[in-house]
């Protein structure tokens, strides 16, 4: 199974044929926490690296496998590694390039959850994030010194939807020996961030992978082509022996493998020490998720589109946040097959009549969640961003009458009558 095929197709074959044993088509469940070694020799092979293969569920699962090749497959990428959660992805993309002493270089447009993380733990352990606005792709540099390990962004800032430059900012770290690493949650299969010259991308597999609403999980993908050894001094995690695994130094140790020097080290030193293990039942979930996922990014963007035209048409609606409306030459540049579920709209009066509209809606659900196949809707300014302050929750884009939407897969008209009736109450 290459990589040339379809995403429809990739999603469906790539990683998994039929199981050795019993010729099941579905992917096991492998619910086991170890794995027998054949001999003596092959439990030192493998602890060596010498050798690649299961030895225990917290570093390598053959359920997660699966999904891993899938990923990476779809994405382009050489490797995958899957995560307890989308929280777990940023944290891991990070720690594996940055010490104590180290920063990097951020988005202020991202998820609420990551600037959290960004802002605090990390300051904790004596990395800093330095935010920026993207809109100006220069900031980055601008903000950049001799111990900036990273850029990081995310392609669909949730919540203000403009588009992040990739291209632009990929090209400003590349020569630096700085990758760029993306969230692409909010854009599997109508973004492809390394053909527009990301090096690291992650996604909270608890929205539009999973699609259901069902499981937390999270997936971190290396695609293979960033240079780690150009500019060794910029990334020494990469290129000093670690201490932590024998000595190894990573592009060495990987050189008979690939070029999976960055996806293998943050299996087998972050996954071995810090845990964020995906359960193999939330891989199995994912697997079957995917398997509609480029089926149902269609029917999302095609139904998003209709709720943005019958939003801007609304006169108790101010203002509606897509990126057609926002970003529009970059989402034409970066997005194909559809500009993805997610968006945000302005009501006429502000933060009290976003939250009546939201206390009105009986079909959409009020959840913190997005990419479930259910339409769902949310206040970011008391929810999942309240514990920004005022400055903060404006660099991100989020104003306080704004109200968040994930498009489901409903019949159009059925969504369009929910709204219709919220905001003749709000
Ligand atoms: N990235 C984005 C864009 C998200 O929206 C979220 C969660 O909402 C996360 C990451 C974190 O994912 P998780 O909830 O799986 O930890």
């Amino acid at each position: 199974m290459t990589n040339s095929k379809n995403p429809e197709t990739i999603a469906l074959h790539a990683g998994w044929r039929k199981d050795a044993t019993t010729n099941s088509v579905a992917v096991p469940i492998h619910q086991t926490t170890s794995f027998q070694f054949n001999d003596s020799d092959h439990a030192a092979n493998l602890f060596s690296l010498s050798e690649l293969g299961n030895i225990y569920s917290r570093i390598m699962n053959p359920t997660c496998d699966v999904l891993e090749q899938r990923v990476a497959a779809l994405e382009g990428g050489v490797g995958a590694l899957a995560l307890a959660s989308g929280q777990a992805a940023s944290a891991f993309a990070i720690q594996n390039l940055c010490t104590a002493g180290d920063n990097f270089v951020a988005s202020s447009h991202l998820y609420g959850g990551t600037y959290n993380q960004f802002k605090n733990p990390f300051s904790d352990m004596g990395i800093e994030v330095r935010f920026v606005d993207p809109a100006d792709p220069q900031n980055f540099l601008n903000a950049t010194d001799e111990k900036t390990r990273a850029y990081y962004g995310e392609v669909l800032p949730n919540p203000s939807f403009e588009v992040f430059p990739l291209q632009e900012v990929a090209d400003l770290g590349r020569p630096l020996g700085i990758p760029l690493i993306v969230d692409n949650t909010a854009a599997p299969v109508i973004c492809k961030p390394f053909d527009h010259g990301a090096s690291v991308l992650l996604h909270s597999t608890t929205k539009f992978i999973g699609g259901h609403g069902t499981s937390i999980g999270g997936i971190l993908v290396d695609s293979g082509k960033f240079d780690w050894e150009k500019h060794p001094e910029r990334q020494p995690k990469l290129n000093q022996p670690d201490p932590s695994y024998g000595g190894a130094v990573w592009t060495e140790a990987v050189k008979p493998l690939g070029p999976i020097a960055y996806i293998l080290k943050a299996r087998v030193t972050l996954l071995r020490d810090m845990g964020g293990a995906m359960s193999p039942f939330n891989a199995f979930m994912f697997i079957q998720g995917l398997e509609t996922l480029a089926l149902r990014m269609r029917e999302h963007s095609s139904n998003a589109a209709k709720v943005v035209k019958f939003l801007k048409d609304h006169n108790k609606v101010e203002r509606v946040i897509y990126p057609s409306e926002v970003a529009q030459d970059r989402a034409n540049k970066y997005l194909s097959g559809g500009h993805g579920a997610l968006m945000g709209f302005e009501i006429n009066g502000g933060r009290d009549a976003g939250k009546k509209f939201i206390d009105s809606l009986e079909m959409v659900y009020h959840v913190a969640n997005i990419g479930d196949a259910r339409t769902l809707a949310i206040h970011p300014a008391t929810t999942t961003h309240s514990q920004l302050s005022e400055s903060e929750l404006l660099s991100a884009g989020v104003t306080p009458g704004f109200v968040r939407l994930s498009i489901g897969l409903e019949h159009i008209d059925d969504i369009l009558a929910d709204f219709d009736q919220a905001l003749s109450k709000a």
